[in-house]
Formats: structure tokens, C-alpha cells, sequence
């Protein structure tokens, strides 16, 4: 058969109705007001049916503000994750120029570095550098760096992967969270994967956005769970992700993988599971819950390293 070509009297089926802001998700649900589809994202419920975000928006005017599926504000875009991606993009283009850069601002323990290119070999004296040494920026900024272009085995595919991913999952993400809910995410999430190779590998450097963006995998997973929707599959993505963590873990760090994850899935249940009541205030008192932790397992990283005397 020629598929350009169909048999005289076939019919093309009936395209199923999509989200009009998410071309990609069948919805069957329509808006009362505006009578577009609009999925579990982009709906919300109304004394009548349900109503789409923007016709919610527009009804409240001036009264109250239209919230995303766990409380923060609708943008039209996904600026903080374009914002995350530029972050990371504009700190490679750095890396290129200044290869230092990963050594001064990775997630590193403890270790002595390898001397800057201009060293005097009369006068340079070896010393530690790393997180326990006082270089406490590198638990964040280690997340925003990634392998240079020419690094075995993953090159340039260790920004591209991460950027697909985070594009990807970021998005969805952020339209559920809104872009402070969402970075907080992020960030907390970037925090608990340096901590937890602080902890576990307080002697290798390790850099890249993967524990980040393995904790927007467990948060979207927490999240789609509380919602009842999972457009991207999230029992499949899991799976995925650990599968990696485990087939990476000779080349890439683990720890950080798996710091990452946890962190993520603390940060959507603390998210996801505040009541509608004072929704903001519980939301922000579990995620700083949630840093505490991350913090603890620092301070007990640090504790290991420093002999007591
Ligand atoms: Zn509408
Ligand atoms: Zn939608």
C-alpha cells in the first residue's frame, strides 16, 4: 500500500482535541467560558465545569491573581527555565576560554589542584582547595559547569543531554510551579547533589546541571502523582534516570545523581502536599525544611574531613 495515496473512500481519523496551550496533550475537557480544550495543567475547577487558566485570569481581575496547579503565578513562558539553560550555556562559553574555571568552581571536597599554566615552579607551594577549605560557592556553582568539548566519554553530549532533559522536563515543571516554586526546585535540588558528593566522594571534582535536573525528574514525579496527571510518563522516566545512575556510575558521579533525585522528591512532597490553606507559607516552611537537611549533610561532610585535633 502507498500511504500517500489512500484507498478512494477511506477517511483520515478524527485528530483528537488538544490542550490549546499544550499542542502536544490530548484534552477532552473544555473551558465554560471560552469552550477551548484545556488539560489538568491548564484548567481549573469552576462553580460550573471548569474554566482555562487565562479565562480565570481574566475574571479575577484586579481581585485575586490566577495560580498555577500548586500556587505560584502563570507566566506565558518558561522564563525561568530558558533563564536556567542560558546559565548554563553562557558558563561553558567561560569554560572554553578559561578551562580553570572547572577546577576553581566545581564541587570538590578536599583535593589539591593542579597548579594555574603561569605557575613558577621556584615559588608555587601545593595546598587543598574544596568545599571544607571555606569554598562553600562550589556546592552551587558546580551545577552550572560541565565537561569541556574534548573530555572522554561524554565530550560536549554531557551539556547537551542535561539541556535536553532540563528543556524538557523543565518546562512542564515550571507550568505546574510557577518560576519561584520552580527554581526553588531547582537550586535545592542542585544543592542536595553537591552535598551529597561532599559526603560520599569529598575527594573527586564533579561538575554538571544532571543532579539538578534528576531532581526535577522526583519532583515531577511527586507532583504528577498529587495531580493525578502525568503527561510525561514519570514511573518510565524514573526508571530511565536510575537505570543511567547505575550504567554511568563509572564515568559519572553517582552520588551527585542520587543527592539529586532524593532532594528532588523531598522538594515536590513539600511542595505538592501543603493544604490549600496558607498554601504558601507551609510550602515555604517545608522547602526551608528541606535546605536544613541538605545543610545537615554538609556540616557532617565537613565533620568528616577535618580531623579533630
Ligand atoms: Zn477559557
Ligand atoms: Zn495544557
Amino acid at each position: 500500500m502507498d500511504a500517500a495515496h489512500p484507498a478512494p473512500g477511506a477517511q483520515a481519523p478524527e485528530a483528537a482535541p488538544t490542550c490549546f496551550r499544550h499542542p502536544d496533550r490530548e484534552s477532552y475537557v473544555r473551558c465554560t467560558r471560552c469552550d477551548r480544550n484545556a488539560c489538568p495543567d491548564c484548567r481549573r475547577e469552576a462553580a460550573v465545569g471548569y474554566q482555562c487558566v487565562e479565562c480565570v485570569k481574566s475574571g479575577h481581575q484586579g481581585t485575586r491573581q490566577a495560580r498555577t496547579a500548586f500556587g505560584g503565578r502563570i507566566t506565558a513562558r518558561p522564563y525561568a527555565t530558558v533563564a536556567l539553560i542560558a546559565l548554563n550555556v553562557a558558563a561553558y562559553l567561560v569554560e572554553l576560554v578559561r578551562p580553570e574555571t572547572l577546577d576553581r568552581f566545581g564541587v570538590l571536597g578536599s583535593g589539591v589542584l593542579a597548579p594555574p599554566a603561569d605557575y613558577d615552579p621556584a615559588t608555587y607551594v601545593p595546598h587543598l582547595s574544596g568545599i571544607a577549605h571555606g569554598e562553600w560557592e562550589r556546592l552551587l556553582t558546580g551545577a552550572f559547569l560541565h565537561l569541556g568539548p574534548t573530555t572522554w566519554p561524554m565530550g560536549i553530549l554531557h551539556i547537551v543531554f542535561n539541556m535536553y532533559w532540563l528543556w524538557n522536563l523543565g518546562r512542564v515543571v515550571e507550568d505546574r510551579l510557577g518560576v519561584l516554586r520552580f527554581l526553588a526546585l531547582y537550586l535545592l535540588s542542585a544543592l542536595g547533589s553537591s552535598a551529597m558528593i561532599y559526603w560520599l566522594a569529598p575527594h573527586s571534582l564533579a561538575v554538571g546541571a544532571s543532579g539538578a535536573v534528576f531532581g526535577l525528574a522526583g519532583g515531577y514525579w511527586v507532583l504528577s502523582r498529587r495531580q493525578g496527571y502525568d503527561p510525561l510518563g514519570g514511573n518510565q522516566m524514573m526508571i530511565t534516570l536510575v537505570l543511567w545512575m547505575v550504567l554511568s556510575a563509572g564515568f559519572a558521579s553517582w552520588q551527585g545523581h542520587l543527592g539529586g533525585l532524593l532532594t528532588g522528591l523531598a522538594a515536590g512532597a513539600a511542595l505538592g502536599y501543603a493544604p490549600r490553606q496558607q498554601r504558601g507559607l507551609v510550602q515555604a516552611i517545608n522547602l526551608t525544611a528541606v535546605l536544613a537537611l541538605v545543610a545537615v549533610v554538609a556540616v557532617i561532610a565537613t565533620d568528616q574531613l577535618t580531623p579533630i585535633s
